[in-house]
Parts: structure tokens; sequence; C-alpha cells
């Protein structure tokens, strides 16, 4: 027998049909898939007559390099001046762009388009003068603040390359990005709000240009907001306010045009190990792939819809679904500069009720945590207005989807898993909301004008209710470009494992239920070999949260003398099991049997207060790999919040946690 590639455990029978009143309206329609299939290219030129081109393409795509791509050869536009101008020349200059709330109550600005353009020219004025030309590298390491979005339309606007750093990256993150990508500008803030305090970003700029300079490279300018008003340290020969010159500046600026294929950003990611990689992405084929994804899966009616990311700028999904897919379609947004608990919990359904959001987008890790604190919160506010709700990041598991389904979605609002990552700068297999009857926990079909399968160890497509390894077969327009300055890497990390194929390896384990549909199954480098049965994280964290007294999990493979590697899970409760009470880990093991059987139940659970996350909230599991394993924790400088290993450890030491 062959091995198999990964093991297809739970089933999961519910599904839901799309609301018949969203149905008959909707943006997509089935037809899009039967239409895009024969031709895709075809398919992507149609969407790409979404934007205002200054001059059209001459060929859609060029794969004459592969994994090279070039989108809309020959093509001219600029991204700015589709996210802003266009609207305001369309007559929709007093439309609201950004409902902008601070984390300070009461703190909130109101920026329609007009606005939006008239800061954009200013700061693309002032970055001119600053020195800044087209190609040259800015970097941007700002709060959840207005100006963040206007600094990287500026920089689109003038066809700088721009870099985003997310704000809670430390000093030694932002140096090695500055250096790698040469960033000839910064801009910053002297703080931002969080967990209701000021906390200071300039000290990490400083700390950052100084350490980047003994490295050889010098940062000429950084350019600074004012935003809590505390106290920084100055070097006039490099620092300047962003009052002082973008403020001045003439609001009028013309734009120029740039190749389809001129580099809009570089998106440092780390991944799960290794020197971060700076992702690539162009400019038309980036804009028309967000433009349509977001107009499509969340079905926007630009006229009527508020639209809600809770995800930071710093991420890609900031980058492609704050930024450039909802602006490129005209879309009234909420932008939030802080935690959903400040300054006290329930602050993110107080802004849905505020603003009467309607579609609304966050991350399973948020709704786990939401879920364990109870439902009590969300049911205090009116979440009525909510007609669309999306999730990305990671697998939200069923149990998980249930619960925001029924209690931030009222049993109304469809849910869109949105399957897609920083290189695929675009959604690539999601639901379409007025068309697929959603499963819990499935991302579904690819998009229309996405091939994506699952396939074996050799590259064939696995059977229907078979698992493996997901992949893209063909170019897409919002696909990475190559790792900035290393076309070697870029090769070897996406287009190594399937090279006879010419598939792209995004790094993920999924496997296709008896309809085709997809389910995500976590990383390949998390899978775990029990008894010779290749297992996924995410089928058994998800049976682990079908258990009412169960808020989070995540499960490891730790190393077992008899069965090669054993499933080992960390576990958080929802507050209201309190302990969980005396026999709760019998009651898991078993419970995980009765779910997916007997090769997954677990050797050992320990109940933990917190888990290892990142910074955009993916859990760590190979730091719990390490206490599964009883090593020493391994580097942690990618973790949110460093005292949860510690919590954790004194966790398991005080008793609390089981074997
Ligand atoms: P990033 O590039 O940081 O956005 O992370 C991309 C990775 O997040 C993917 O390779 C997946 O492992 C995971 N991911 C993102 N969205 C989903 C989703 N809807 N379902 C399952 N995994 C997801």
């Amino acid at each position: 027998m062959s091995e198999e590639t990964l093991s297809n455990l739970s089933r999961e029978d519910r599904s839901f049909e799309p609301p018949a009143e969203l149905a008959a309206h909707a943006n997509v329609k089935e037809e899009a898939y039967e239409r895009a299939a024969p031709d895709r290219e075809a398919y992507w030129a149609e969407q790409a007559e979404r934007l205002d081109w200054d001059r059209k393409w001459d060929r859609v795509l060029d794969w004459d390099n592969p994994p090279f791509a070039k989108w809309f050869v020959g093509g001219r536009l600029n991204a700015a001046y589709n996210c802003v101008d266009r609207h305001v020349e369309a007559g929709n200059g007093g439309k609201v762009a950004l409902h902008w709330v601070g984390e300070p109550l009461d703190d909130t600005r109101t920026i329609t388009y007009a606005d939006l353009q008239d800061e954009v020219c200013k700061a693309a004025n002032a970055l001119t003068a600053l020195g800044v030309e087209s190609g040259d590298r800015v970097a941007i390491y700002l709060p959840m603040i207005p100006e963040a979005v206007v600094a990287m339309l500026a920089c689109a606007r003038i066809g700088a390359p721009h870099t985003v750093v997310f704000g809670g990256f430390s000093s030694d993150a932002l140096a090695s990005r500055l250096a790698d990508c040469q960033a000839k500008v910064v801009i910053t803030s002297d703080g931002g709000y969080r967990r209701g305090a000021a906390s200071a970003l300039k000290p990490a700029v400083d700390h950052a240009r100084a350490k980047a300079s003994e490295d050889g490279f010098d940062v000429e300018h950084v350019l600074v907001v004012r935003r809590t008003g505390q106290e920084v340290d100055w070097d006039d020969s490099v620092d300047v306010w962003w009052h002082d010159v973008v403020d001045s500046a003439s609001a009028e600026h013309a734009c120029e045009f740039f190749d389809a294929e001129h580099p809009l950003y570089v998106m440092y990611t780390s991944g799960t190990t290794g020197k971060p990689k700076g992702i690539l992405h162009t400019t038309g084929g980036y804009l028309t792939g967000t433009s349509f994804t977001h107009w499509a899966v969340f079905d926007l009616k630009p006229d009527t819809d508020v639209y809600w990311c809770t995800a930071d700028i710093g991420w890609v999904t900031g980058h492609s679904y704050i930024v450039y897919g909802p602006l490129a379609n005209g879309a009234t947004q909420v932008m939030y500069e802080g935690t959903p608990d400040a300054p006290e919990k329930g602050r993110w359904w107080q802004i849905i009720q505020d603003y009467g959001v309607t579609l609304f987008y966050t991350a399973p890790t948020a709704i786990r945590t939401f879920m364990k604190q109870g439902r009590e919160i969300p049911d205090k506010f009116d979440l009525s207005s909510l007609r669309l709700l999306g999730s990305v990041g990671e697998s939200i598991n069923p149990e998980a989807y249930m619960w925001y389904r029924e209690v931030i979605g009222g049993e109304r609002a469809p849910i869109v898993d949105t399957w897609w990552q920083t290189e695929t700068g675009a959604m690539m297999i999601s639901p379409l909301p007025g068309v697929t009857a959603g499963k819990p926990g499935s991302a579904m079909r690819p998009l229309p004008g996405i091939e994506a399968d699952v396939v074996d160890e050799v590259g064939e497509s696995v059977p229907n209710g078979s698992g493996g390894y997901l992949v893209v077969k063909r170019p897409w327009p919002a696909m990475l470009r190559t790792i900035w300055g290393d076309d070697e890497r870029f090769v070897d990390t996406y287009w190594s494992r399937f090279r006879k194929q010419g598939y792209y390896f995004a790094g993920d384990g999924a496997k296709k239920d008896d309809d085709g549909d997809i389910w995500l199954l976590g990383r390949v480098d998390d899978v775990m070999n029990v008894s010779g049965h290749r297992l996924s994280t995410t089928e058994i964290e998800s049976a682990l949260v079908s258990h009412p007294k169960v808020a989070e999990a995540a499960v490891v493979g730790a190393a077992d003398d008899t069965t090669g590697q054993a499933v080992c899970a960390f576990v958080i409760l929802r507050d209201s099991a309190g302990d969980g009470g005396a026999d709760i880990v019998e009651e898991l093991r078993r419970h995980v049997q009765k779910e997916i059987g007997a090769i997954a139940k677990p050797r050992q659970i320990m109940i933990v207060p917190e888990l290892p996350k990142t910074r955009s909230g993916k859990i760590m599991r190979r730091l719990l790999k390490d206490i599964a394993e009883h090593r020493e924790v391994g580097d942690v400088t990618t973790l949110a919040d460093s005292s949860v290993m510690t919590l954790i450890s004194e966790g398991l030491s005080s008793g609390k946690a089981e074997d």
C-alpha cells in the first residue's frame, strides 16, 4: 500500500444555503465559474476592466518564463488614482471612505474620498520633496491611524514601493527589513494607543536606523506623525514632522501612470522558519485580484454597505482588504486603532452597532477568544446590520463557525471562509455568498479564475474523500512575482516541490470531501505521523473545540516510543467551564475518540490559560512541541506575548495541567 498523504478523519454534515435575498441580487452568480473555467485569462481581462487604465494591456498573461509571471503586459495605471481620484471624478468625493475610530473613546475621524485625495496628494508631494522617486522603497511603521492608509497610497501614487512593518514588531525586525529593501525613508509616529495606554514607536525606529547604519545602510529621512504627543528623541538631520511637511504641501498632484508590473509593495513574511521573505506584489494584477475578490466574495454594494476588516495594516490582509481592494471599489469602511477589549470587552460590537457595519471580516483566533468569554458580551449589542461575515488566517473550526454564525450573524448572515496567503495577494478559495451553500469549516471551492487542487506526493489530483497538498495549477493575477532580491529562493520555496507539473505549492495540507469541496488542514510542516497515519492538526483541534467546555485547542505530535509520534493537545477552556472538573482530560480524550476515531485520541492533554501565537494570531505549534517533548523552548522572537510561554510552563508545573 502506498502511504496515505494525509488522513481524512472528520465528517461534517451541516450546510447553509445562501440567503434568498442575497442570492437574488448577488454580484457574482454560478455562471461565473462556468464562464471562467474554459478561458481564465479572458475572465481576468474582464475583471481588469473594473480598473481605470491609462493604457490598456497588449497581452493578458506572459508565462513564457515560469514561474516569473507578467500580467496585463504593456498596460499602464496608477494604483492610488484607482483607489481615490477616480471616485472623486465620478462625483463621489463626498462619500465616506474611512470611519476611523481611535482607541480612546470619542476619538474619531470621518474621511471622505475627497479628503483622502487631498491627503494623499499632499503626502505624495511631501515625499517627493524629501527626495523619494519612483522605484525607491519607503518603509511604513505606523499604528492603525488614517495616515497609514494615506502613506501607502502616497507611495503608490509616486511609484515608490512601500514596505509596511507591523507596529508591534521590534526594532531588530524593523532594522533587518529596512536593510533588506534599502528603504530611503521611514514613515512612523511618536506612538499609538493600545490597551488604554500610549505606546511608543519612534524609539524603535531610532534603534533600527542606528542598527541598519552599523550594517552599512543609512535611512535618509524619518517622517513622523504626531499621534500621542509623547516625547521623542529628535535628529534634525534626519527626522521631519508629518504636520510640518505634509500639512503644508500642495493638495494638487498630477499622477504618473506606471507599468502594470511596476512594484507596488514588499511585504515581509516570516513563515514558519528562517529569514523573513520580502514578498513582492506588482500593480495591475494585484489590484485586479484584490478589487475583484473584495467585490465578489463580500458581495460589496458600495452605495449601502459599511465594511469592516479588523486586520492590522501591517499584514497582507490589511493591504488587500483595507487599502487596495475596498478603496479600489469605492467602499465605505470602518478602521479601528485598538484592541477588542479596550476600554472594555465588547468594543468591537459597540463599533458595529454605532456604524451599522454590514460586512465584517476577522480571524478565527478572535472568534475563539470571544467564544471563551461567552455570548453575554455580544448579546448586549444590536448586530442586526450585519449581512455577511468573513474569516481569514486559519481554518475556522466548525464549532467556532457555528458560534460566529449564531451569535454574531444572528443565523442570517452567511460566512465566507477565505483561504489565501501573503504570497497569493488575494483570496483564492472561498464560498461565494450568493452561490455557495457554506459548510462549517470548509473554504469550499477555488474562486472563478483560480485553478487550485489537492494532490498527492507525486502531484496527482487526489480523489474526493482524500487529503494531500494544496496547489495552485495556473498563474493568477495577484500572485507574488518573486522574493525581493532573491529569485532563487522564490523558485525553491514555492515552485520546486511540484517542479515537474509547474504547480505553486502553498505549504498547506488540505482534503476534498465527498462533494469535492476543499477543507484546509494546517501547514504540512505540522503534520503528525501516528502509527504510520499522517494526521493534520486542524481536524483534531476542531474535534476538541466541538466540546462545549473548550474554547481553543492546539495539537502537536511529540516523539513516542510506540507510535512514532503521539498527539499532544493544549486546551483553553471556556470561562463558563471553570476548571473543567476533575475528569476533564479523560472527558476530552474520549470526546476526540468519539468524534474522529481512536487513532487521533490525544496521549496527553494540557489545560492552559493561553496559547503562543504570532502577532498575526497564528498558533506557534513549534513552541508547544518543545514543551511536549520536554525540550528547552526555542526561538520566541516572533511570539506576540512572550509571557505566554512562562504562563504555560507555570501552569504545567503548578499541577493545573494534566497528563
Ligand atoms: P499569511 O501569509 O500570514 O496570511 O498566512 C497564510 C497561511 O494562513 C496559509 O498558508 C494558511 O496556512 C493559513 N490560512 C489563511 N487563511 C486560511 C483559511 N481560510 N483557512 C485555513 N488556513 C488559512
